[in-house]
């Protein structure tokens, strides 16, 4: 029989592994810590009885995931639950731009910027399916759907910063602004749009959800999915190095290009190592969980029936706080990501005790303690916040590689969003998921198209792998 052996087991590794395995492929995966999930992992972080995301939390691109679509994951213990409200930014202004599902409902919100919002997003989200078909594999392809890629494109080259001329309102610049800075770069260079526009778009097409139970319950059902098909999941075993690797026809990593240096070592060509030492990390996160007692005391109640709400104020503050990021200083006050996922699964609560999610974006490697600036930046558009809280964990970039191998320096999103690295990673070549050794793939997020919990890069990778196998004569479907 074909074996592959699969190392990682977020949500990359797992969908590479289960396409193997409906492919034929007896399959092992060896995941360094004790739990699988990487990045999708969830725990009891603050108090007990409260369930928190130790890191993704609201998926626009899972659920609008062309792969993850394909497979029957509601049978093995996933569901979506949506909030009322996709993201909230609160204004200091006492306003907030609210994201519904619904463009209409978004643009009502919008005033003089409705009609523009509608103008903007109404067509993407109609046509979010096939665009996400052709920009979620890599971009030597031949695009399935030209029209909608010659329209998107010129687009979303653009820098976020001239796309928000685009509104005349303050909330829905800012609105934009808080989407387009999941990038994670300076929101003046190019290509900065197309995160925020995407990430809008599918929001406007699948909403913002949760996975029920936590963002675990998304490679909970892949791994079920692999264990029903016979593949085989080992905990706890780090791998270094390729001689800890059991024999197989493939190999795929769900590890950093750092990582796969170690582990690939001489059999890796020149020209594939030296583009994994040039490979380029993005700024860190630094996360603090709370426990709140009574929920969040928003400014604007409409802020408290949104599951994510982006905290920074206004576009141009925003860009200057990802600009001081990305030159490596540590803004006033940074752009921070908060989560209220107990909105649309309450079942995360104990009572009144409420987890809430925040991480603010702070330079790469940062070694500070960023936790009051975060719970300065609630108690801006939430006066009373301190007074409810219970219990606090704070997780700087150090923890959080320390947790995950992948989040080198902090970085949360596998490569930084370079003009070049946000299409083109981890280094420009045709098959972007070859590592150069015959049969050997790279398979994590730091491969198109990128960070998010939707398993594209892993089954990208194993399509790659199939056709590896296929033209050896190995024993595939
Ligand atoms: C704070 C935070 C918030 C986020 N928010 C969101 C969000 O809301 N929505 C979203 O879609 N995404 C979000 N993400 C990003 C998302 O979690 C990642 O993009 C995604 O998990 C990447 O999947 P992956 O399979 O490539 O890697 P990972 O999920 O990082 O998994 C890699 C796995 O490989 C293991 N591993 C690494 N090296 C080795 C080795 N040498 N040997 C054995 N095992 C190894 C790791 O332990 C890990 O389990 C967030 C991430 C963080 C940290």
């Amino acid at each position: 029989m074909t074996t592959a052996v699969v190392v990682g087991s977020g949500p990359n590794g797992l969908a590479a592994a289960v396409h193997l395995a409906r492919h034929g492929v007896d399959v092992q995966v060896l995941e360094a810590a004790d739990t699988i999930g990487g990045g999708t992992r969830s725990g009891e972080l603050t108090v007990p009885g409260l369930l928190h995301d130790e890191c993704s939390a609201f998926h626009p691109m899972g659920a609008g995931s062309p792969y993850l679509q394909t497979l029957d994951l509601g049978r093995y213990g996933l569901t979506w639950k949506w909030p009322e409200i996709d993201c909230a930014h609160p204004l200091d202004s006492g306003e907030a731009g609210l994201l519904h599902r619904s463009v209409a409902a978004t643009a009502a919100g919008l005033g003089e910027d409705g009609g523009r919002w509608q103008r903007m997003f109404g067509g993407l989200a109609d046509g979010f399916d096939d665009l996400a078909a052709d920009l979620m594999r890599p971009i030597a392809n031949v695009p399935r759907h030209p029209l909608k890629l010659a329209s998107f494109g010129p687009r979303a080259l653009l820098p976020a910063a001239v796309t928000a001329r685009w509104w005349r309102t303050d909330k829905a610049r800012a609105l934009f602004g808080g989407a387009a800075a999941h990038a994670y770069y300076r929101l003046d260079r190019p290509a900065t749009s197309a995160v925020g526009m995407m990430i809008i778009a599918a929001g406007h097409r699948y909403g913002w959800p949760v996975a029920e139970g936590g963002s675990q319950s998304i490679t909970g059902a892949l791994a079920a999915i692999l264990t029903d098909r016979g593949g085989k999941i080992t905990t706890g075993v780090h791998v270094r190095e390729w001689n800890e690797l059991p024999t197989a026809d493939v190999v795929l990593l769900d590890v950093a290009p750092s990582a796969a240096l170690g582990i690939l070592g001489a059999r890796l060509p020149d020209r594939v190592a030296r583009a994994y030492r040039r490979f380029k990390h993005a700024p860190a996160a630094f996360k603090v969980d709370f426990a709140i007692e009574g929920g969040v005391p928003w400014a604007d109640p409409d802020c408290g029936r949104a599951g994510t709400v982006h905290l920074g104020g206004t576009f141009a503050e925003i860009a200057a706080a990802e600009r001081d990021v990305a030159s490596g200083r540590v803004p006033q006050r940074p752009f921070v990501l908060v989560g209220q996922q107990y909105v649309a699964d309450p079942g995360r609560s104990n009572g009144d005790l409420h987890p809430l999610y925040a991480y603010a974006h702070v330079p790469h490697g940062y070694t500070g303690d960023a936790t009051e600036a975060i719970t300065a930046q609630i108690e801006r558009f939430a006066p009373g916040f301190r007074d409810r809280i219970v219990a606090t964990v704070s997780s700087g970039p150090a923890r959080l590689a320390a947790s995950n191998p992948n989040y080198v320096g902090g970085d949360i999103i596998g490569g930084a969003n370079t003009e070049t690295q946000v299409v083109l990673r981890p280094r420009i070549a045709l098959d972007p998921y070859s590592t150069g050794i015959p049969g050997t793939y790279l398979c994590s997020a730091s491969t198109p198209p990128g960070a998010g919990a939707h398993g594209m890069c892993g089954y990208n990778a194993a399509q790659s792998a199939l056709r590896f196998l296929r033209r050896g004569g190995g024993d595939v479907l």
